[in-house]
């Protein structure tokens, strides 16, 4: 019987630390056939129990590779500071080169506060004109050209599988939880949707390109969020339903999924002939969580990166194995592309190799085509062999 193709995510100072060759053989022996590397991320704080050299690690918004810098134009890739001169991403696949296991790199190329506070140009404007520091606005040229030769560079150097790429859409509201915010006002789903809908130069100019009236856009879009300050609209409204009311508005946000589809054909034309994989997630967490068919509000169309992508991870991070079923099943239904479920092992999702089991078991019975399990830095030791004996358990 063919066992499951299970990958899991690494931060890569936890495979540095304990030493990447010792890693991949720790992988292996769990059954993990992948890793799935951070080569730009975020800012971050992980706890990393099992590290031998450290159980904390801050990274402001940073890439883990060496640049090609030739490649870049206006904007550059922030080097890790605490990986100095080092090549962490090339290392490990120095490392992985003559291990079973293969090696994909996670990518997430414009939820940057480093790149914005740098950038302030080239962020996502909300429609009253602030600068969303934690992400650069996929419509701007220079972005686009910065994503283009990230992925090039990624794929080209460094001997990856695949691109699997998060965030390189519109999906900023709150961005994602970002320092130590102090939103209180309830935003609810639609305040949250106008507060991240971009009218930064390069929009609005699309959208006027593509006949959209972006003035009355933008003031619908603020008249919706004052209200919601001020509580003449309620924090439960729909986004669907609000637009519904604001053709101008929907209109506006239509003109993204253009802009992004050609964008990521452009991802995997320099990613090729690696793979391009794309990761669906929705946001929001318990009953406020979005599922996939939500897509739309961050401007992606589903069909369009079915032709684009060769598969997509849904994260399908919810303590009901019910949901990550739902989730899985969605996610085939809009794309006909590969799905992989991604399953987080561990807190706050579940916290015994029963629960986990009945994540996975629900995966597969949506029909996943592989797993991906969040994340082996950041996962207890015992979590770790909960998914060895888990997936021992589904060959
Ligand atoms: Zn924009």
């Amino acid at each position: 019987m063919v066992g499951v193709n299970a990958a899991i995510w690494a931060h890569p100072w936890d495979l540095i630390d304990e030493g990447p060759e010792s890693a991949a053989d720790r992988l292996e022996t769990l059954g993990i056939s992948t890793v799935n590397l951070a080569t730009t991320m975020h800012s971050v704080q992980t706890l990393n129990p099992h590290n031998p050299e450290r159980k904390t690690f801050f990274a402001d918004a940073s890439a883990y590779f060496q640049p090609e810098d030739e490649r870049y134009g206006e904007i550059t890739p922030d080097v890790n500071e605490t990986m100095g001169d080092a090549n962490w991403a090339a290392e490990i696949a120095n490392a992985f080169d003559g291990s079973p296991i293969s090696l994909r790199s996670w990518t997430v190329p414009f939820h940057s506060s480093q790149q914005g506070r740098n950038h302030p140009d080239a962020t996502i404007r909300s429609p009253f004109g602030d600068s969303l520091v934690w992400g650069l606005c996929p419509s701007n040229p220079a972005v686009q050209e910065y994503g283009r030769a990230l992925v090039g560079d990624v794929a080209n150097n460094h001997g990856f599988d695949a691109i699997e790429m998060e965030l390189a859409d519109y999906q900023y509201g709150t961005g994602y939880g970002w320092h130590h915010q102090e939103f209180f006002t309830e935003l609810g789903p639609l305040g949250e949707f106008l507060f991240g809908l971009c009218f930064c130069d390069h929009c609005q100019e699309n959208a006027r390109d593509a006949g959209v009236d972006v003035e009355t856009a933008r003031e619908n879009a603020r008249a919706g969020l004052e209200a919601r300050f001020d509580g003449g609209l309620a924090s439960t409204t729909d986004v669907g339903g609000g637009l519904a009311e604001h053709r101008a508005v929907a209109a506006y946000a239509d003109v993204r999924r253009d802009t992004l589809t050609d964008l990521f054909e452009s991802f995997a034309d320099e990613i090729a002939p690696a793979d391009f994989t794309y990761y669906l997630k929705m946001g929001g967490l318990g009953d406020d969580r979005m599922g996939v068919e939500h897509s739309w509000k961050h401007g992606l169309d589903l069909t369009a990166l079915s032709e684009v992508a060769d598969d997509v991870t849904v994260l399908a991070y919810h303590e009901d194995p019910a949901v990550v079923r739902d989730d899985v099943r969605a996610t085939k239904e809009l794309l006909d592309v590969p799905v992989t479920a991604g399953i987080l092992a561990g807190h706050p999702i579940l916290d015994t190799k029963d629960r986990l089991a009945d994540q996975v078991d629900a995966a597969l019975e949506a029909g996943a085509d592989r797993l991906s399990f969040y994340g082996y830095g950041v996962l207890p030791e015992r979590n770790l062999e909960w998914i060895g004996d888990v997936l021992e358990s589904v060959q």
